[in-house]
């Protein structure tokens, strides 16, 4: 029973391509689903406008954002 250690490493690197697929190059969200990278290269909203649902995207990661001190 050791096949933890691959079974992550398996795992992680199906994220990493899922990830891939799932991410809008433009606008750095990470979708719940894959996008149509090979067809528009970016997500709908970013390519035709078509505003994206909230909840079907995870927002950009925080060291994107400028941070100002108070
Ligand atoms: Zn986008």
């Amino acid at each position: 029973m050791f096949t933890c250690t691959p079974t992550l490493a398996k795992e992680a690197a199906l994220d990493r391509a899922m990830a891939k697929r799932s991410t809008c190059p433009r606008c750095r969200r990470r979708y719940h689903h894959c996008l149509p990278l090979r067809i528009i290269g970016s997500c709908l909203e970013c390519w035709d406008g078509t505003p994206a649902d909230p909840h079907s995207y995870i927002a950009p990661e925080p060291d994107t954002v400028i941070l100002r001190a108070a």
